[in-house]
């Protein structure tokens, strides 16, 4: 956690700022090992000299067990307390905040007491979800418990599943397996969308029966000590038609594509376009509309991003998604999604569940 302050604390001298309010809970995680709660249940104050996390009576005990290298403010439930401590202790004159991540009405409480102890906020973005991109390999390994988990309870499904069931079935049997074998919670709600459900990207599973013939998204992942998972498959019960092989094919084109030409140094619009080129040429370039994909780690969606509009330059030990899809409304949609870790000159492809979407009944 040490480096991981340092790194912070580095930056904080290159933007001019003498400290960093912290309130995004996955950046508390990350910096002080301590979960941080539900938003804004913790502050946490971080200056060259000082790391300070501010919170109520339910946290004390696990801030002292786990945040090691911070300085525990027993703020009971009186939050702006801590900001007149801490610039009576520190003296900064800049403080920056998470401008993504605070409330208006919170930073009004701030401003004023901010106005009180004489220094100035300042709205900042991304620095330590800057720094979380890039892996360690414990970050990585954990990331690959969550993936692991994640290709067994697909191939679950596939063992299982049947026409009739309902997409919330589906889901539920997805779900049940990962908990049961040890993961902490699902990463996000999983997605399981047949026939025409399928050509909406984040569609909610519901009551419709699955039926023979139909393309069905499966977007799963998990959890594992705070590190998410992310994966997608398109299976389909019986007999595909041409439409679905057509669609299928291009999409997995496109996939293999994005995997074998991303590596240390590609930049993320770039990462895109190795993609959407296949599925251009193809002719369903309009029914591509999302990017290609995007970080995981502490969160299911970090950075980088690939897609048109991404600037990030790709670095080693980063992960990223290759997610391309092609969604037809009124037919379905086909999106295959596998998470990878970029390294030096290729990338290393930690999910490994069948790309065989043929479940034959
Ligand atoms: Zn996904
Ligand atoms: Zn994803």
């Amino acid at each position: 956690m040490s480096k991981r302050l340092d790194d912070l604390r580095a930056k904080l001298v290159k933007e001019g700022l003498d400290g960093l309010i912290v309130t995004r809970p996955d950046n508390q995680l990350y910096l002080s090992g301590f979960p941080g709660g539900e938003y804004l249940d913790a502050t946490m104050l971080v200056s060259a000299e000082h790391a300070w996390i501010s919170t109520d009576s339910r946290y004390y005990e696990e801030v002292k067990q786990r945040a090691k290298e911070f300085t525990l403010f027993e703020a009971g439930y009186d939050r702006n307390k801590v900001m007149g401590e801490f610039a009576t202790t520190a003296k900064p004159k800049v403080m920056g905040f998470e401008m993504t991540h605070l409330t208006v009405a919170t930073l009004k409480d701030w401003s004023k007491a901010a106005r009180k102890a004489g220094f100035k906020l300042k709205p900042m973005a991304g620095l330590v979800e800057g720094q979380r991109m890039i892996k360690e390999p414990e970050e990585i390994a954990a990331i690959k418990r969550a993936v692991d988990l994640t290709d067994r309870a697909f191939a679950h499904l596939c063992a299982v599943i049947k026409v009739g069931d309902t997409e919330k079935q589906a889901a539920w049997i997805i779900e049940k397996y990962m908990r049961e074998n040890g993961a902490d919670k699902v990463a996000f709600n999983l997605i399981v969308a047949a026939g025409p459900n399928s050509a909406l990207p984040h569609a909610m599973p519901g009551n419709r029966k699955i039926q023979r013939g139909e393309p069905i998204v499966v977007d799963i992942g998990c959890q594992i000590d705070h590190y998410n998972s992310d994966m997608t498959r398109t299976i389909l019960l019986g007999q595909p038609d041409e439409q679905f092989k057509k669609v299928y094919d291009t999409v997995l084109r496109a996939q293999r594509a994005a995997a074998k030409k991303i590596k240390a140094g590609v930049k993320g619009k770039r990462a895109d376009s190795f993609a959407r080129a296949v599925i251009d040429k193809a002719g369903f370039g309009d029914q591509f509309g999302h990017g290609l994909g995007h970080g995981v780690g502490l969160a299911v969606h970090e950075g980088p991003r690939a897609s048109k509009l991404s600037k990030d330059v790709y670095q080693s030990n980063m992960t990223l998604t290759l997610e391309p899809g092609i969604y037809i409304p009124g037919w379905g949609g086909v999106r295959i999604e596998d998470l990878v870790v970029i390294r030096e000159n290729d990338v290393e492809i930690l999910s490994q569940a069948s790309k065989e979407p043929i479940i034959k009944i």
